[in-house]
């Protein structure tokens, strides 16, 4: 039965070949003719175009236009408010030269990543202490932002940092977030956020009492196998205003 059905099949294959051997009323002279017509009208034809597409993410070329980047457009030192480190600011405390995003490495990372504050500390010794990021006051827990395109690499709860997140921006380059309040929806280790994406709400969290703010680091250097972001080496992006 299976062989009928083979030979069947060979000798169907056989009219179909055929058929197309013979076609009825379509003879050499006719396709050229055609020929001779389609070349009669090619000058009729537009070029082809060639479609290049650039070689650019959509979540970067995304995050290059303006509406992706919810920074605030002027920063100020908080008023009535001893700021240590504070950079050079104008007479009405708006801090000389910011702009949105400086270069880290190849890296354009924000400055000020959030909805809106002023800066209560800058970088640098405090109380004989480093203070390794830049603090931003707000009298209410505002939006915090990714302050570039990466990947949540920590999350968790601190005595000292409160509510951290952790995202890594390649090159080398990372950002920390302490005090929240709260994370956003979706902003689990691994997870891929773009620049000027929610991650979370301004807080107080610690095990101490502190004002509302957000405590940012920019790092930079290579991730501990033991001690994770805190092999890093902080940078103080308002120097950058200065430098690029
Ligand atoms: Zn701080």
């Amino acid at each position: 039965m299976a062989i009928n059905s083979i030979r069947g099949n060979w000798i169907l294959t056989g009219a179909i070949i055929g058929a197309f051997l013979v076609i009825p009323g379509y003879s050499k002279s006719d396709r050229n003719d055609d020929l001779a017509l389609s070349a009669r009208s090619t000058p009729l034809l537009p070029e082809p175009l060639e479609v290049r597409v650039p070689e650019m993410s959509f979540a970067r070329l995304y995050s290059q236009l303006d509406y992706r980047n919810p920074f605030p457009k002027t920063l100020s030192v908080c008023p009535s408010m001893r700021v240590s480190n504070a950079p050079p600011t104008d007479a009405g405390l708006e801090i000389t030269g910011y702009r949105r995003l400086v270069t880290v490495n190849d890296v354009k990372i924000a400055i000020a990543p959030m909805k809106a504050g002023c800066l209560s500390s800058g970088f640098g010794i405090r109380a004989e202490r480093l203070h390794k990021g830049l603090d931003y006051h707000y009298r209410e827990p505002v939006e915090i932002y990714a302050a570039a395109d990466g990947i949540v690499r920590e999350r968790k709860y601190r005595d000292d940092y409160g509510n951290m997140l952790v995202l890594e921006h390649g090159s080398g380059v990372f950002t920390r977030y302490a005090h929240l309040q709260s994370f956003a929806d979706g902003v689990e280790i691994g997870a891929t956020l773009n620049l000027g994406e929610p991650i979370g709400l301004m807080g107080n969290t610690a095990s101490y009492r502190i004002p509302i703010h957000l405590h940012y680091e920019v790092l930079v250097g290579e991730w501990g196998d033991q001690a994770g972001s805190f092999a890093l080496t902080p940078v103080n992006v308002l120097a950058k205003l200065s430098e690029n």
